[in-house]
């Protein structure tokens, strides 16, 4: 009897032993359907967070970002640059430049439009007037209104501008600080990262003082003479060929998100000019800013010295004798430096193009994603980074120079958000004046080619959305100046 129920247990025994769970590797497929993949992380945190920020475009944004991205060709000016030209028009490429001339002209023909009527609607607003009157003045005056226009448009140009100071920018009122107000500095929640979904990390955030903002509307864009800059038109999702190497060595064109080039555009860089880049790896906008052929000096920098290489790559392949032509005679100079410890130098434009969640990325791309979980810290001190960045480039840079700050996020914190943080310290902690520069009127000329946000989500910059027509960006970015 002992025997037979001992002889049992052993038989269960060893069944349970054979019990054991097998655990598959971790690229079996049914692991892998389990897993929540960064991109899928990034996701859900988009859908909750962009959803209360863009409402119902939220959806078109979304389908835009997971679709393909749209790039612009930008003319090597060392390559073959007439040939490279008239290829692409061959392709049915379209020259921004033309295609912003375009609607300038015609934004000035409906102003000159609505203020002829404008001028007849008050006369006849007077009722004692006959209609040789009113023919009178669709005559003579209409020269008069011509001129104008056409003073409307220059006076109105970036250099005369009326300061608008009436616009006082009221931090309760902005969208953006609401947002804000729920925006907790990383530091706050050590220790709790793994427990908090993704919007809760925006909380309070104490900011109750009221402070005024300088605000200048700027009317005209220019484009530099040499920059020739390939797009198609909306709608046409037509793709560049890979760029070729011409006779003298280097490529012809270099290809980038249409969205990118509106920081380098809204520097505004003059001959002469000594420009930083200060976090410019891979290095597309500081290659933009030598196109222009205007700066005496660009300085190339990036905190990471693997992506420094990468920017030196970049130049070798689209400036012939880079060593010799460009590094040896102080055109272009390389500088591995954190940007916020960046020494005392003066600057007559800085670029601070910033680390962020570089959101469509982070929806295509698992390696090395910002919404990994060993990287969640690094994400939630990016705002805190990203304003340290741009106050030591506010100090950086000369009296009456301009700084750009831009991401490739749509996030309200890490756009508006951090320049209202800076303007902030700014004013309270510092003597200097900074002007912030309203391009809404503007880039009115840019819009056959781009999407923006609508004014009430960005107050302080702009931001390109990216569409199914248009698939370029996100790109945010303010435009800032020092005056004192
Ligand atoms: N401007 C580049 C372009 O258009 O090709 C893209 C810049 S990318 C958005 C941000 C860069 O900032 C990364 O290359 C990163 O290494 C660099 N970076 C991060 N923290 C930095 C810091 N504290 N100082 C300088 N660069 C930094």
């Amino acid at each position: 009897m002992f025997s037979f129920s001992y002889s049992i247990l052993k038989f269960f025994n060893g069944m349970s032993k054979t019990v054991v769970r097998y655990k598959h590797p971790s690229d079996h497929w049914s692991v892998l359907r389990k897993k929540v993949h960064p991109i899928h992380k990034a996701l859900n945190h988009f859908d909750d967070f962009y959803n209360q920020v863009f409402n119902k475009k939220w959806f078109s944004i979304r389908k835009a970002l997971l679709g393909r991205q749209k790039y612009v060709a930008v003319v090597n000016y060392y390559g073959d640059n007439e040939s490279t030209m008239s290829n692409l028009e061959l392709r049915g490429a379209l020259n921004m430049r033309t295609l912003f001339n375009l609607e300038k002209g015609y934004i000035n023909e409906t102003a000159n439009e609505k203020k002829t009527k404008k001028v007849l609607d008050e006369v006849l607003r007077l009722d004692k007037i006959d209609e040789n009157i009113v023919e009178n003045i669709n005559s003579n005056d209409s020269k008069e209104i011509e001129l104008n226009a056409k003073q409307f448009s220059l006076a109105a140009s970036l250099d005369n501008a009326e300061l608008d100071t009436k616009r006082l920018v009221d931090s309760k009122n902005l969208l953006s600080t609401e947002i804000l107000h729920e925006f907790i500095p990383a530091t706050k929640i050590k220790g709790m990262e793994d427990f908090i979904p993704e919007s809760s990390h925006y909380k309070m955030y104490d900011q109750d003082t009221n402070f005024a903002v300088k605000v200048e509307k700027q009317y005209d864009i220019r484009f530099p003479d040499h920059l020739n800059i390939y797009c198609y038109e909306s709608g046409n999702n037509s793709d560049f060929d890979s760029p070729k190497k011409g006779k003298t060595g280097v490529y012809n064109y270099y290809l980038m998100d249409g969205g990118s080039i509106l920081p380098v555009l809204a520097l505004d860089i003059q001959p002469g000019h000594r420009i930083l880049d200060m976090c410019a790896s891979p290095g597309g906008k500081s290659l933009l800013a030598i196109q222009t052929l205007y700066p005496e000096c660009v300085v190339s920098n990036d905190v990471s010295n693997s992506r420094l290489n990468r920017i030196k790559s970049v130049y070798e392949q689209f400036l012939y004798d880079f060593d010799e032509k460009w590094l040896d005679t102080g055109k272009v100079r390389l500088s591995n430096r954190d940007g916020r410890y960046i020494l005392d130098e003066s600057f007559d434009r800085i670029l601070v193009d910033v680390p962020c969640t570089t959101d469509r990325h982070s929806l295509h791309e698992n390696d090395n994603n910002i919404f990994k979980p060993s990287r969640i810290k690094e994400r939630l001190q990016l705002p805190e980074l990203q304003k340290e960045l741009l106050l030591h480039a506010l100090k950086l840079v000369r009296k009456g120079g301009i700084v750009v700050y831009s991401t490739c996020s749509l996030s309200p914190i890490q756009n508006d958000g951090v320049v209202h943080m800076v303007l902030k310290q700014i004013w309270e902690e510092t003597n200097m004046e900074v002007l912030v520069k309203d391009m809404s009127p503007a880039l009115l000329q840019t819009r056959s080619v781009y999407e923006f946000a609508v004014k009430n989500v960005f107050r302080y910059g702009h931001c390109v959305l990216p569409s199914i027509e248009q698939n370029y960006g996100p790109t945010y970015f303010c435009k800032l100046q020092k005056i004192n």
